[in-house]
């Protein structure tokens, strides 16, 4: 069987792997990594592919063109059990671990990223109310979207500052046993479509306060009067999913909607980037191998001085280049999956995962519309969409720089520790 050694070498040869090989070989004695899939997981994976397959194929391409929310389709994942698998027993969930949800995860965004942004942006939204919350929260607010096809939303990024967490502005203010928040978030995904939102707000407004303790968490519901979604934003992918603004006036919030306790807001937010970053990198892996299939099966078909272009060497090398990000980066994701559901801290893995899977999704969207030529350039055949799709894994959920930013002060931190 593959060790984790093993994997991580073949994924990443620089020096600088050579840490994290070392922490691992240290823990691998605990619990052993493996490849193989339970017959559970094998069962989402193939219920996640037959719906991907069925449901989300035949209809991705006139979701993308119209811009219109995938109700119908959240109406039937919720039916078979594929949205909320993560949610807690005791809310009625099934309580399926990252692993599991990267699995379906990679099957929906083969389908088509932007229904699979619209699904996976609920269980962003729930995530901090998993870590953060306590049981009465969890059973209303996650209770709620097991019993209906409803979707939640997670509010932290604004118009100033998306990034720079610590530059954001809108505040809580407590008043008796109620917070009044005011202020802009901006590019939430599920804005308008949302029952309710994770909100993260300052509530200590010295400007020196550290984040990790400036900033609480709340949950907000949609229908809370001062609570206004703007518009909904023209992205240049992922269509199908609802992107905007959302505006806070005096919005009064009971002091029962936070989590954890006052301040503690940024870690909870921050902590839950560790649970959903590897299945946003699952998703970029299944958007490449969609890239990669359909330009392969072009490839046969496509005839260039006599012969399907796939006898042209320079094109089936791009189709092995493919397949090597495209593999690579799936480990990657199982990697930070398993860590953290063996309940250690993986930001590191998490961030090495959705970099290099956001970069390998827009290496085969951009290879496979080079494929395809002219008609890879052309909304009647399938790759361009994946082009325009591609591009935000680079963008949310932290940016590319951000997470090797994260990556690299893991590394140097390690570094310094041993010196
Ligand atoms: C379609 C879409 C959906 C989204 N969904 C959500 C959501 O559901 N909830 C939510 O809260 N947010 C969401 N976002 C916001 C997203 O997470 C942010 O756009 C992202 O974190 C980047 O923030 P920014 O746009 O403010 O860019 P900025 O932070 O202004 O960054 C601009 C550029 O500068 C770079 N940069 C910034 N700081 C540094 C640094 N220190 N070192 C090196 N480079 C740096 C960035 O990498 C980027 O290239 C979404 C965004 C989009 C477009």
């Amino acid at each position: 069987m593959i060790t984790v050694n093993q994997v991580f070498r073949n994924v990443c040869r620089t020096s600088r792997c050579i840490i994290a090989n070392r922490k691992y070989s240290e823990q691998s004695q605990e619990t052993p990594f493996s490849l193989e899939l339970s017959d559970t997981q094998k069962e989402f994976r193939d219920l996640a592919r037959k719906f991907a397959r069925e449901e989300i194929v035949p209809v991705a391409a006139e979701y993308d063109r119209t811009g219109e929310y995938p109700w119908d389709i959240i109406k039937k994942a919720h039916s078979v059990g594929l949205l909320n698998g993560h949610i807690p027993e005791h809310c009625g969930g099934m309580n399926m671990s990252v692993m599991d949800g990267c699995l379906v995860a990679e099957e929906l965004g083969y389908g088509c990223t932007g229904i699979k942004t619209a699904l996976e942006a609920s269980g962003l939204g729930q995530m901090p109310v998993i870590i953060g919350g306590n049981k009465e929260q969890q059973k209303k607010y996650l209770g709620r979207l097991i019993d209906e096809p409803l979707v939640a939303a997670y509010g932290v990024t604004e118009p100033g500052a998306g990034s720079d967490v610590n530059a954001l502005k809108t505040k809580a203010v407590k008043k008796g046993d109620e917070y009044i928040i005011n202020g802009q978030k901006m590019w939430i995904t599920n804005g308008g479509v949302a029952n309710w939102y994770f909100v993260l707000a300052r509530t200590d407004l010295d400007p020196k306060a550290p984040a990790s303790k400036a900033f609480t968490g709340f949950i907000v519901d949609a229908d809370t009067p001062g609570l206004t979604p703007g518009r909904k934003e023209l992205n240049m992918g992922q269509k199908a999913s609802d992107t905007r603004g959302i505006t806070f006036e005096d919005v009064r919030v009971p002091k029962e909607n936070v989590l954890t306790g006052e301040g503690q807001g940024f870690k909870i937010a921050m902590l839950t980037f560790d649970k959903t970053r590897p299945p946003v990198a699952a998703g970029a892996v299944g958007l490449a191998q969609r890239a990669m299939d359909e330009a392969a099966k072009y490839s046969l078909e496509r005839k260039a001085f006599g012969v399907p272009i796939a006898h042209h060497q320079a094109v089936a090398f791009m189709l092995a280049d493919m397949a090597i990000g495209i593999e690579a980066a799936r480990l990657t994701y199982m990697k930070a999956a398993f860590e953290v559901d063996q309940g250690r801290r993986n930001s590191y893995y998490a961030s090495i995962s959705k970099a290099y899977a956001a970069d390998v999704a827009n290496k085969c969207a951009t290879d496979a519309v080079q494929i395809f030529g002219g008609n890879g350039f052309n909304t009647e055949y399938p790759v361009e969409k994946l082009m325009r799709d591609a591009k935000i894994y680079q963008i949310y959920e932290g940016t590319a720089q951000i997470q090797r930013m994260i990556i690299s002060r893991a590394i140097i931190d390690n570094a310094k520790q041993n010196m």
